[in-house]
């Protein structure tokens, strides 16, 4: 039977960034992708917002891998010529109430390591963005937006270009380990290869995959609640430069609706949070009256008609509604007897921020590994 050094599952933002890392390092490498495809699922349905890394609890691996994605992120896009704007953010305190939120947020977000985020007054903010709708905001310079797109791009060619082979339309639905690593299968294949060390960077499915490999997923923690987020553009143009979020939720099941902006300058307003079943992409036409009012508490002067349904993502959440916030798994799971076997479960939001950070943590694993 063949065998390969390390399989990679899944080519979302993740799987491609650690390709691109490990094929400095290594050969024998294989991605294997479902889709036909790249960036096919949650990679190509989200904000593209380079967050800060102020949201997420110290010493949590969101925080500590934002906040290092971040600044690797930003001089990737710069060297390659990666689309990417630091255009500033501002989280907006629309009443008296939310002040106290802002002053906790800028702790949090110092104790992350965040620099240079500050509070602003209503003066302040009036001469940055006339048209917010706020008292008092916090200010991050450094929260910008890139083409996921492009950046994905980027790292498959760089992956390929460094040999690692890539396999689409190529769904795994068996993975056996044995004395030598992990016997592979693929759908409506009769092919089986062996893979020494397998990464299971699979979003959506990272639980399924890691199920397949033996792991008892209830035990471990590992089952995905779906968690999606839709959005609706704005088809007037954007009375904002920035990024406006209004103070998010305390349990971080979203950072609330907000405007992002794409690369375009279009202006979109969200994504919401409904915990789901199923993977169904539509946008319900009927949340425009919930998305115009949440706008209209931060930004001034919205024509609710321009609201229009856009797409929408699913979040790969590790808690249900109401349950503490979960940090990114990314473990080598030698312990629990599967040596060679790198779990990547739970990667929801900032994880195309901290791609690149994800990917040299896992890079560490791999070294563990071989
Ligand atoms: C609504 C929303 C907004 C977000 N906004 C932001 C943001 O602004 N900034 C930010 O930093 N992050 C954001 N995120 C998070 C970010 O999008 C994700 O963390 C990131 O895209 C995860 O990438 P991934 O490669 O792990 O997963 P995916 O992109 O889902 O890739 C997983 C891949 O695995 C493949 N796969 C699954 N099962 C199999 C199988 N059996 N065999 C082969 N292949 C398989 C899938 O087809 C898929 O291509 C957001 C997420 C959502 C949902």
């Amino acid at each position: 039977m063949e065998t390969v050094r390390i399989t990679i599952i899944g080519a979302g933002v993740v799987g491609l960034a650690i390709a691109a890392e490990l094929s400095k390092k290594y050969d024998e490498i294989i991605l294997i992708e479902k889709h036909e495809k790249f960036g096919q699922e949650t990679s190509s349905r989200n904000s593209e917002v380079i967050h800060s890394g102020i949201y997420y609890p110290t010493d949590s691996l969101k925080a500590k891998l934002c906040v290092e994605g971040r600044p690797l992120l930003y001089k990737y896009c710069e060297k390659n010529s990666i689309p990417c704007l630091k255009t500033g953010k501002l989280i907006v305190a629309s009443d008296e109430f939310h002040i106290a939120r802002l002053e906790e947020l800028i702790e949090q977000g110092k104790q992350n390591g965040v620099a240079d985020l500050r509070i602003l007054g209503k003066d302040e903010i009036h001469k940055m963005e006339p048209e917010v709708n706020a008292v008092a905001a916090l200010y991050s310079p450094d929260t910008g937006i890139v083409d996921s797109h492009s950046l994905m791009k980027n790292l498959f060619n760089e992956a390929g270009s460094s040999g690692v082979t890539f396999s689409f339309g190529s769904e795994i639905d068996q993975i056996d380990m044995d004395k030598e690593g992990y016997v592979i299968g693929i759908k409506d294949d009769d092919y089986k290869f062996r893979s020494k060390i397998v990464i299971n960077s699979a979003g959506l499915s990272s639980d399924h995959i890691a199920g397949l490999a033996g792991i008892d997923v209830d035990t471990a923690g590992y089952r995905l609640k779906y968690c999606k987020g839709s959005y609706f553009s704005y088809a007037k143009r954007s009375p904002v430069n920035m990024l406006v979020y209004p103070v998010p939720h305390k349990d971080l099941s979203g950072l609330g609706v907000h405007a992002t902006l794409d690369m375009g300058k279009r202006l979109r307003f969200g994504p919401d949070t409904e915990y789901v079943d199923s993977l169904d992409y539509t946008v319900d036409a009927k949340k425009r009256d919930v998305f115009y009012e949440n706008a209209a508490e931060i930004i001034k002067g919205l024509d609710k008609g321009s609201f229009v349904p856009d797409m929408s993502g699913i979040r790969p959440k590790l808690q249900g509604p109401g349950e503490k916030t979960r940090d990114f798994v990314i473990a080598d799971e030698t312990a629990k007897g599967f040596p060679g076997l790198i779990n990547l479960i739970g990667i929801e939001s900032p994880g195309l921020t901290a791609s690149l950070a994800i990917a040299k943590q896992s890079n560490i694993l791999v070294k563990k590994c071989l």
